[in-house]
């Protein structure tokens, strides 16, 4: 099974979900697609197509002003939620322990979290990538429940950079060691990162990729169709 999921940030209209949503049902595809979508967006009309949201509280309930809770977030009838995107961390500081604990708390109101994790640009080029990427898995990923590993260079996120199919196969084949060791064998692990038509399929070849998480390209009928074309 090859996931593709698409996350919106902070863009979208009804109607461009309606338009959206509308069309890739109309689709047929061996993918599962979810997309991503601002809070706003999450209820009404989806044409039966999966939703997720893009952050979720490490709260419950309480005097926590704009933030939303995993409860909130299940009501709206969407099954996953992306937590520890680059974007949250590096706008919103979020560290590791509270992006554990936004996981734990997606869990505990049963939806799936897509946990990124991912390098910058600076550990990328010092050679830390390996070791940066194996502190988050310890910090991030709950010890038990379903979720999704999203591998996302920070770097490569909205900049048209990727890291080549080969330095990408060697972390995916990383991640996907621990989660074997830490009894995820099954864990689905995907990449994110200027993926667009032209390269989706050299990045879901590669072994043990389970899908791609597609910010920009995700927006346009125009641009996310071919995506899905090409794992279909
Ligand atoms: C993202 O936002 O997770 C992402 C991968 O963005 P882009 O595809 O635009 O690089």
């Amino acid at each position: 099974m090859q996931f593709i999921i698409g996350n919106w940030k902070m863009n979208g209209t009804r109607k461009e979900k309606d338009t959206m949503t509308a069309t890739i049902s109309r689709k047929k595809t061996s993918a599962r697609v979810i997309l991503c979508l601002p809070f706003t967006l999450l209820s009404g009309e989806n044409h039966g197509v999966l939703i997720g949201a893009q952050d979720i509280s490490e709260h419950d309930n309480g005097a926590y002003t704009g933030d939303i809770s995993g409860k909130m977030i299940a009501e709206t009838g969407a099954k996953y939620v992306i937590v520890g995107h680059s974007e949250r961390r590096s706008n919103h500081d979020e560290t590791n322990k509270m992006i554990k604990t936004k996981a734990e708390n997606a869990i505990k109101n049963k939806l799936i979290p897509i946990i990124c994790i991912g390098e910058t640009l600076a550990e990328h080029k010092s050679g830390a990538t390996k070791a940066v990427i194996t502190k988050m898995m310890k910090e991030n990923l709950p010890i038990s429940g379903k979720f999704i590993v999203a591998y996302e260079p920070r770097w490569a996120i909205g900049t048209g950079l990727t890291p080549t199919p080969e330095q990408t196969a060697q972390i995916i084949n990383m991640i996907y060691e621990y989660l074997k060791k830490h009894n995820h064998g099954t864990t689905p692990i995907v990449y994110g990162g200027s993926i667009n038509a032209t390269n989706a399929k050299s990045f879901i070849s590669i072994p043990h990729i389970n899908g791609l998480l597609i910010g920009g390209a995700s927006l346009k009928t125009k641009t996310f169709l071919p995506i899905i074309d090409s794992i279909s």
